[in-house]
């Protein structure tokens, strides 16, 4: 059976400023490394025994029906302003609309030049695409709203990154690719009716109950909000929350030197061209504000008195530290076991950080133990862990419901840990693509994995630890 995608192309609809129409370009030997059939068949997608799916996903044949266009952004990188951007290495094949009936983008990445390329080559190497695909998928069994991966493949050809390595494309499915740049692009350029059309195609798309820019605004933040703080609980560093990497939609996007933290400490980076901390782990409620600043500053001259808009869009981003506090604490609330935290219990957990960071304890292993009861193994403190605990039974045994049971619920047992996701990465370059399917199928199941997924539990040796990570 041939692959059927339903396309409904809505953003092939909108002028031509939106974007470039640009065909994928094609690669000398396709071959298929993994197709997200539960994740086809939730989008209606059909026909996946397809023999050409290999060609499809590498973007050498065109599935019937994809209009495929690069899309035009701007964006702050590293706090930076670069008037244009752009789908350097990506087109949007069209959309779909799932079985829940949502709309979503399906996007192949590493799929050759486009207008926006500048310098790059418009293509992927395998290790990036490789992480994407795991560590998106694994977010989304965290229950963290991101992108998804449909399928990858490799190319057959080199990519050159200092060295020759394999080249890869990625299928990516997005809620949306509209990015806090798609809205500075237009602002910028001072091109208010087309900022307007994208105002209006975002409501419509994502938040048909908004009523002007401002509700939009609010409600973005409110999503973000609520991401970083999901983002904060499990430990994951983004790595380049530049403001084309921040959708519209409240989607974790754009993989590239992301990684999950293993000791706990507030100032871990890994990214290697993060030279100055500025997306570090406890840094980033403070930059998702300054990326939701950049928003309001795009979204003004779509309101008639700009003035007051200015004040009531300034007053929305000065309420988003509140928001991410109130979120900090439902969710680290939930990795202690409390279904209603109050908010002195935020030293509760407060003192539990700091014995952790004190202690270069594991922050994935240390809560999920909270739930094992072998915590204090965790921590070099045992006194001090003796006095937190008796602290934490007390107010544990004012809560209602199952404490244990949240925090088995909320607390993974396995992450995609970095000297994994790298160990995967380097089968896969020389041909074994096992350890990375072994991954996929383990991370599924992050918070009741098999027992023969154990082994992932364990941190990294001090050989293991990967000191950075770096984009593709
Ligand atoms: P990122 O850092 O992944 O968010 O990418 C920032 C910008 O660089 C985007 O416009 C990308 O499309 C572009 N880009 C990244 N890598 C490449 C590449 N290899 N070739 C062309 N453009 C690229
Ligand atoms: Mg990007
Ligand atoms: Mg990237």
């Amino acid at each position: 059976m041939t692959l059927h995608i339903p396309f409904d192309n809505s953003y092939a609809r909108l002028p031509r400023d939106f974007y470039t129409p640009q065909a994928p370009v094609p690669v000398k030997a396709p071959s298929l490394i993994a197709f997200n059939a539960p994740l086809a068949r939730s989008l209606n997608i059909t026909g996946a025994d397809d023999p050409q799916l290999a060609a499809l996903f590498a973007g050498n044949a065109l599935p019937a029906g994809a209009e495929p266009l690069a899309q035009l952004y701007a964006g702050h990188q590293f706090g930076h302003w670069n008037p244009q951007l752009g789908d350097g290495r990506a087109v949007l094949l069209g959309e779909t609309l799932g079985a829940d009936g949502l709309r979503r983008d399906i996007q192949l990445k590493g799929s050759g030049p486009t207008p926006f390329s500048r310098r790059g080559d418009g293509r992927a190497w395998l290790g990036p695409v490789l992480r994407e695909y795991v560590v998106s998928e694994a977010m989304h069994a965290l229950g963290i709203p991101t992108t998804r991966a449909l399928a990858a493949t490799r190319t057959g050809e080199e990519v050159w990154r200092e060295t020759a390595l394999p080249g890869a494309v990625l299928t990516r499915v997005a809620a949306s690719h509209i990015r806090v740049g798609t809205f500075q692009a237009f602002a910028a350029r001072r091109q208010h009716d087309l900022l307007r059309q994208l105002y209006d195609y975002t409501v419509d798309r994502h938040y048909p109950d908004a009523r002007d820019p401002l509700d939009l605004l609010n409600a973005v933040i409110a999503r973000q909000a609520d991401l970083v703080t999901r983002w904060l609980s499990v430990g994951f560093i983004h790595g380049v929350m530049n403001t084309d990497n921040c959708t519209l939609s409240g989607e974790t996007i754009d993989y590239g030197p992301c990684a999950f933290m293993d000791v706990y400490n507030p100032e871990t980076v890994f990214s290697s061209i993060d030279r100055h901390g500025r997306y570090g782990y406890g840094s980033q409620p403070d930059i998702i504000v300054w990326n939701m600043a950049q928003l309001a500053t795009a979204l003004v001259p779509l309101m008639p008195d700009e003035e007051g808009a200015i004040k009531a869009f300034t007053q929305a981003v000065h309420a988003m530290p509140d928001l991410i506090r109130a979120g900090w604490l439902r969710r680290f609330g939930a990795k202690i076991g409390l279904t209603d935290p109050r908010p002195e219990d935020a030293a509760l957990i407060g003192d539990l950080l700091v014995l952790m960071d004190r202690g270069q304890a594991d922050f994935t292993n240390t809560f999920r133990a909270l739930a094992e009861g072998d915590a204090r193994d965790q921590l070099t403190d045992r006194d001090g862990f003796d006095t937190w605990e008796a602290q934490w039974k007390r107010r544990l045994s004012e809560e209602p419901g199952d404490p244990v049971a949240l925090m088995r619920a909320t607390n993974p047992a396995i992450i995609p840990r970095n000297h994994r996701v790298e160990q995967m990465i380097a089968a896969a370059v020389a041909g074994d693509d096992a350890p990375f399917h072994r991954l996929n199928a383990a991370l599924a199941n992050p918070f009741d994995p098999a027992p023969e997924d154990d082994d992932l539990r364990r941190p990294p040796t001090p050989s293991e630890v990967v000191p950075a990570t770096f984009c593709g």
